[in-house]
């Protein structure tokens, strides 16, 4: 399962309330993306409308015919968090930050697997570089890698 599966609307229930509607607490299931992102928002109190948007503008905005479900949203997400490692931030951190930045939250524990499988993915990326001879995509890897763990 991919850590965006994890990634749960914060006040779920408030915010279905205020909406009169229902769906999923996963911010990335196509259901929520729906309701929250093209449905009318007026309900909502400020605050959550201004996060909503937030998380609009900056993860659902590419210009793909699909688009909320062509993969982007994910990817940008993902990146998004990695950016959030990469600023020296725990698990822990990095949940209050995208709570306050997006009013979604994580459990920490799911964030750890998830760093560590990126990990994974970045020394299997160094290994397969350095068989192909491609330098200078070892030491992004490596690079990268780097900013993970440290
Ligand atoms: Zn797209």
């Amino acid at each position: 399962m991919a850590v965006t599966d994890k990634i749960y609307v914060k006040n779920h229930r408030q915010i279905a309330s205020q909406l009169g509607t229902r769906f999923p607490k996963g911010a990335f299931s196509g259901a929520t993306l729906d309701v929250l992102f093209q449905g009318d928002l007026s309900e909502l109190n400020e605050a959550t409308q201004e996060k909503v948007l937030e998380f609009a503008t900056d993860f659902l905005d590419c210009g793909c015919d699909s688009n909320p479900y062509c993969g982007h949203p994910e990817r940008k997400f993902i990146r998004y968090l990695l950016d959030l490692r990469a600023q020296d931030l725990d698990p822990e951190s990095m949940v209050s930050v995208m709570t306050d930045d997006y009013m979604v939250y994580a459990y920490p524990g799911d964030l750890y697997s998830f760093l560590d499988n990126s990990v994974r993915t970045l020394e299997a990326v160094e290994d397969l570089a350095e068989v192909d001879g491609n330098r200078e995509a070892a030491e992004r890897a490596t690079e990268q890698k780097r900013e993970l763990t440290r």
